[in-house]
């Protein structure tokens, strides 16, 4: 295998050469990707279950059939993205025709959480390769049979001048940080994407980060109880709870809440039983780490429900727990596990005072039927996208712009705004030249009254 920098001034090399810019070549590099997906389907999924027990089918409509989505979107629409876009023309410059070029910015990094290991390593490489740049993708390091499929797919299908995947941990990482990118797009968690931050400001590189936080659940007591339940429950503990948009807390009106609980408990046991830890459909955290922070986030915290911890098989059961404070650590950091803090409010002042405490977060989430409060809350606090009665599901529309706001990310993708995130927008003005009004020339001597005018008459 070449050197970092090796690869990277192989990359830079072939961008320059002009290849990427032909649409056609694109085209054919992301059907090759599909049919290469395609062949590896159970592989795919047995890698996934054998990193983290996730299940096939939440596998498969999670990781591999978004993933093969987006690629059918960008087939199908690559033509019409790349194209040069004509925008009317400004009667201040006429006569002119008004473009705006869609442009790869070039060689573009890619480094990805082990989440959604698959998912998200490929939904912006699809993106990145279809908008014309050449990648460095740096799968995660904790889904070692998921990151090795993600390399021999690439390895197959890419000139490694196009697209690699370079394997490796934080030192990996590091060193690909500091090598000279035109485009950084990174997932993962808000400490790690503020060392990502910092390496891109070095060289002035344009970036994308998608990262995490507390994803809020307010649910008052307009709704059918069992439906908020049965959604919450589905959201909360898919990929076992670790999932970036996943509800992190709920802020339930206080009526209602002791119902909810019980409907909770009620859905957890219908779909898992009553020992989810032999259910095949729930998952394990991903590490003995993250089992152990998980953990001590439950110390001194009121348990209502599960709190089963087993550190041998990684495996830490669905869990509520009542009202912690909002100082404690379970408040205080993004949860990512099947651990859901119950919060109550009497008021509309009380869930500001929960949410105000905590940074803006990725998602946003509200279980109601009263439509003003619906739109005087979603106007009100900063997020980056969010759901009326469900959870996670705004993930599933790429014509949505999937992205965070503050310490939850800056940036978005997903379809076409994932086309355009890997794609600097190059503005053309192309001038006539029969027609050259004198006014702006010097000598400007009586020439400023005749301008007022005509910017008074332009509004
Ligand atoms: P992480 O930040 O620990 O790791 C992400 C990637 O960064 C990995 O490839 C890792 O090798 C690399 N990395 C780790 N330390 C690094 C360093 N010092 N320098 C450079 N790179 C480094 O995140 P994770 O544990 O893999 O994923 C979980 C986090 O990701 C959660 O916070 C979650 O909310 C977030 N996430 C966000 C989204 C989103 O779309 N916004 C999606 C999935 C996960």
């Amino acid at each position: 295998m070449k050197s970092i920098p090796d690869i990277v001034l192989d990359q830079n090399a072939f961008f320059l050469s002009q290849k990427t810019k032909d649409i056609q070549y694109r085209l054919s590099l992301l059907k090759a990707l599909k049919s290469e997906i395609l062949k590896k389907e159970q592989e795919i999924l047995d890698a996934l279950n054998t990193d983290f027990k996730k299940s096939e089918f939440e596998s498969y409509i999670s990781e591999f059939a978004l993933v093969i989505s987006e690629l059918n979107l960008a087939i199908k629409h690559i033509k019409n993205w790349a194209k040069p876009k004509r925008v009317s023309a400004s009667l201040l410059t006429f006569p002119s025709k008004d473009y705006i070029y869609k442009e790869p910015y070039g060689t573009v990094l890619i480094i990805a959480p082990w989440n959604y290991p698959f998912l998200l390593a490929l939904e912006p490489l699809i993106m990145a390769i279809a908008a014309g740049n050449t990648v460095v993708l740096k799968p995660s390091e904790l889904t070692q049979n998921t990151s090795n499929i993600l390399t021999q797919i690439i390895k197959n299908v890419f000139p490694e001048p196009v697209a690699v995947s370079v394997e490796g941990g934080v030192e990996t990482a590091t060193e690909l940080l500091a090598q000279k990118w035109d485009y950084i797009f990174f997932t993962g968690s808000t400490k790690v994407g503020k060392i990502v931050a910092e390496a891109a400001a070095k060289q002035l590189t344009p970036i994308t980060l998608e990262l995490g936080g507390k994803s809020p659940c307010i649910i008052d007591h307009t709704n059918n109880i069992e439906l908020v339940a049965r959604r919450l429950v589905w959201g909360k503990l898919f990929n076992g709870g670790q999932t970036c948009i996943a509800p992190d807390y709920l802020i339930v009106n206080s009526n209602i809440k002791d119902e909810l609980v019980n409907s909770i408990i009620k859905e957890i046991t219908r779909r898992y039983g009553k020992h989810p830890k032999t259910s095949n459909d729930f998952p394990r955290i991903i590490n003995k780490k993250n089992v152990k922070r998980l953990k001590a986030l439950l110390n001194n915290e009121t348990i209502i429900y599960g709190g089963d911890v087993d550190e041998v098989e990684n495996y830490i059961s669905p869990t509520l727990v009542d009202a912690p404070k909002l100082n404690s650590k379970l408040m205080q950091e993004e949860i990512f596990g099947p651990i859901l803090p119950v919060l109550t409010y009497e008021n509309e002042a009380d869930i500001e005072t929960i949410i105000r405490n905590l940074d803006k977060p990725l998602s946003f989430y509200i279980f109601s039927n009263n439509k003003h409060f619906i739109e005087k809350t979603i106007q009100k606090y900063r997020f980056g996208g969010g759901v009326i009665n469900d959870v996670l599901v705004h993930f599933g529309n790429p014509k949505l712009p999937f992205g965070g706001i503050g310490t939850s990310g800056m940036g978005n993708y997903h379809g076409k705004h994932g086309f355009d995130a890997f794609s600097h927008k190059k503005s053309i003005m192309k001038r006539g030249t029969w027609l050259d009004i004198p006014m702006r020339y010097a000598p400007y001597k009586k020439k400023l009254n005749l301008l007022r005018k005509v910017f008074k008459y332009l509004g």
